[in-house]
């Protein structure tokens, strides 16, 4: 939403810039000329570096979060590591069997993969 906003006014300005060259620099008064050139390169410099900002401030995608899963049974080492799932929270059970006991499985962990570090997440 912020970056919509920002865009148009960037354009704004540039439409802005726009009219002042065309209304003001082909006047017969050089003075009046040089001056709306100049107010019309001002504002579509602004307007440039607006929409450039507005590019890099672009809001990322939310990092992946991921949901761990783990069997119940102590003396099982079974883990399941899955996309996460709106709903899903700690300590959650999980519809479906261990598969190599069929004990229950529960969600232990809900993490947020770092874009930059895959290998490295943080729990929430
Ligand atoms: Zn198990």
């Amino acid at each position: 939403m912020l970056g919509i906003v920002s865009k148009a006014v960037s354009l704004l300005f540039i439409l802005a810039g726009t009219l002042i060259v065309v209304t003001y620099g082909g006047s017969t008064d050089p003075l009046v000329s040089v001056i709306g050139m100049f107010a019309g390169m001002l504002l579509w410099s602004i307007g440039l570096a607006l929409m450039g900002a507005s590019k890099s401030g672009q809001v990322k995608p939310p990092p992946p979060t991921i949901t761990e899963i783990r069997c119940e049974d102590p003396s099982c080492d079974f883990k399941e590591i899955r996309d996460f799932q709106e709903g899903d929270y700690i300590m959650m059970p999980v519809d479906a069997n261990c598969p190599k006991c069929q004990g229950s499985l529960s969600i232990y962990g809900i993490y947020i993969s770092a874009e930059d570090e895959s290998d490295k997440v943080s729990k929430i």
